[in-house]
């Protein structure tokens, strides 16, 4: 066999300085040969799997300096081990961490064994990317650190997904406080909806009964104006609760901007200049006028709050346009075409890119806690979307902003309320129900005054024998929906059976997409939102009985 051997000798000389012989020892090292050689094996192996490791591997020496820097450091921090290796630690780290080098590497040293920790650090190419780190020093004894071993993993997208996922919590646990206070102020809006309706028609019934000249005219006037703003109030409510459908009808928004501005005019500081500029020769559009209302009162807010105390201008403007491109939305583009274009532009304080990015969000505000809901912006978004329409932001930093709102306008379709309909109740007999006492006597004292016959009941059943009693002897009813012992809707039906031809009218305060397609299946002829106007019914009724009925049946059609 061979074997590994150490030879060591001497030669041995005579007098005359000749060699005469050899002398020395001969070791068997081949164990020794072979251990070398296992531990230079384990040694590429070790480098090797160090090189090809998910973790970032460093050798920091005792200066906090980089002393081997593995590829997946590299493919991490972007620099390669030519460029690390020798660098001080602070090149991974962001400027604002630099003051606290120190006792980073302090921490580092402290640690007798292995210590976790996560920091932000820096890129090559300048990112600031979160970090998990191990480290591990390494002394001989009680000795001095000779150096110290970290890996690293890039834990960004984790702690990213990780603020997602915590901020949609939030959402959800805002929504569900919404939900929560919604149901509460849908419960006192419907009550406060009632006697609201009671005080309205009581003022519009004592206005109708007075001399034109009676000095109570006017305070009658202060307080049918404070009903209606109080009505406008309820609903906006109800539509915050309940993210109500739109009631798309062919509209003017002239007419709908001037009577917002009107009340705006009275709300604002004197310091802000309010106009309203309507172009006559704005085209109709389909639309629900209380939702196109309170956009415009959203807006105006909002421009409002953006003046602030100093004096400003918000300039509210309606035209038509032609649109020769498409128009492109946040997530629609519609077609070219003919548009209605609304705008409300301020001299506020503006927006950054940043906040434009975001104010469409729910309960996005950049307002004090009490002061903004951030709600206000996403109920205008739903709304223009809900009506086919596409709203663009405009705004710089101190430079003010300008919302653009586009709405498809309607060609074909003359604006409904281009048809003078006549109002006059013509001896009509109506049956009205109400389970409120004071408001079938009020309702009943409206529409005799315009010249109907009304019956009135306050319950379901009373209503339902008066019908059973004499089928032929009512032209039409008048309905509430919520009461304790039917609903509108049974009231309805057990009447379909008796007179099918019969038009009901169902009012509510609060109209779900659950009651208006129950409503529909049910052969309800309109429906109404409370408290209603007696020009409002007035209107309703006429249409009934005196106007064909593809009017209300409008459809739109693309331009
Ligand atoms: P809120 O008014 O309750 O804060 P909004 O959804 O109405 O909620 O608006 C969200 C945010 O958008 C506001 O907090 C504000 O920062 C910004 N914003 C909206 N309109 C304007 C405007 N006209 N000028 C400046 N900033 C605005
Ligand atoms: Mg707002």
């Amino acid at each position: 066999t061979y074997r590994w051997c150490l030879t060591r000798g001497e030669a041995v000389r005579d007098a005359q300085r000749q060699p005469i012989r050899m002398l020395g020892s001969l070791t068997d090292i081949t164990a020794h040969k072979q251990a070398e050689e296992t531990s230079k094996d384990l040694r590429r192996h070790l480098e090797l799997q160090i090189a090809e490791m998910p973790f970032g591997y460093i050798v920091w020496n005792a200066e906090f300096r980089i002393a081997s820097w593995n590829p997946a450091a590299e493919r991490i921090f972007g620099y390669t081990a030519e460029e690390a290796i020798g660098q001080h630690g602070s090149l991974l780290l962001p400027e604002a961490l630099h003051s606290q080098i120190a006792e980073i590497w302090n921490r580092l040293l402290a640690g007798d064994q292995t210590a976790h920790s996560v920091s932000e650090n820096l890129t090559k190419d300048g990112r600031h990317i979160i970090c998990q780190w191990t480290n591990t020093p390494l002394r001989i004894g009680t000795g001095p650190i000779i150096c110290a071993f970290s890996m690293v993993a890039d834990i960004t997208a984790q702690k990213q997904s990780e603020a997602v996922l915590a901020a949609v919590h939030e959402q959800i646990r805002q929504m569900q406080k919404m939900e929560a206070l919604g149901q509460l102020a849908g419960g006192i809006a419907h009550d406060f909806n009632n006697l609201l309706a009671a005080i309205l028609g009581n003022a519009e019934l004592t206005h109708a009964k007075l001399a034109t000249d009676h000095p109570a005219q006017p305070n009658l006037a202060r307080i049918l104006e404070a009903s209606d703003r109080a009505s406008q109030l309820v609903q906006q409510i109800l539509a915050f609760t309940h993210q109500q459908p739109a009631h798309r009808t062919v509209q003017s928004v002239g007419p709908v901007l001037v009577e917002a501005g009107a009340l705006l005019r009275a709300t604002l500081p004197a310091g802000i200049v309010f106009t309203v500029t309507v172009d006559a020769a704005t085209p109709p559009v389909l639309a629900d006028a209380s939702q196109l209302h309170q956009v415009l009162m959203n807006l105006c807010t909002n421009a409002w709050h953006a003046i602030g105390d100093r004096p400003g201008t918000i300039a509210v403007t309606l035209a038509p346009v032609m649109c020769t491109q498409p128009l492109l939305g946040f997530q629609t583009t519609l077609p070219p075409g003919r548009y209605v274009h609304l705008s409300v532009r301020d001299t506020g304080h503006g927006m950054d890119p940043e906040t434009v990015q975001r104010i469409f969000e729910p309960f996005f505000t950049t307002k004090p806690v009490g002061q903004g809901t951030g709600l206000g912006l996403s109920v205008v978004y739903g709304i223009v979307e809900r009506h086919d329409g596409v709203l663009l932001v405009e705004s710089q930093l101190g430079q003010g902003t300008t919302m653009h709102l586009y709405f498809p306008a309607v060609e074909a379709l003359a604006p409904a309320d281009a048809q003078p309909v006549p109002l006059e109740g013509r001896g009509r007999h109506l049956l009205l129900l109400d389970d409120e006492v004071l408001l079938v006597e009020v309702g009943q004292a409206k529409l005799e005054a315009r010249g109907y016959r009304v019956t009135g009941c306050t319950s379901p059943t009373e209503a339902v024998n008066a019908v059973r009693a004499d089928p032929g002897g009512f032209d039409g009813v008048v309905t509430d929906y919520n009461m304790p012992e039917q609903s509108g809707l049974d009231v309805a039906r057990a009447l379909a059976q008796i007179r099918a031809d019969l038009p009901v009218v169902l009012v509510s305060g609060y109209l779900s997409p659950t009651v208006q397609a129950e409503a529909l299946a049910a052969g309800v002829a309109a429906l109404l939102p409370k408290p209603v106007k007696a020009s409002q019914l007035a209107i309703t009724l006429a249409r009934l009985f005196d106007a064909p009925p593809q009017a209300e049946a409008a459809t739109r059609e693309r331009p």
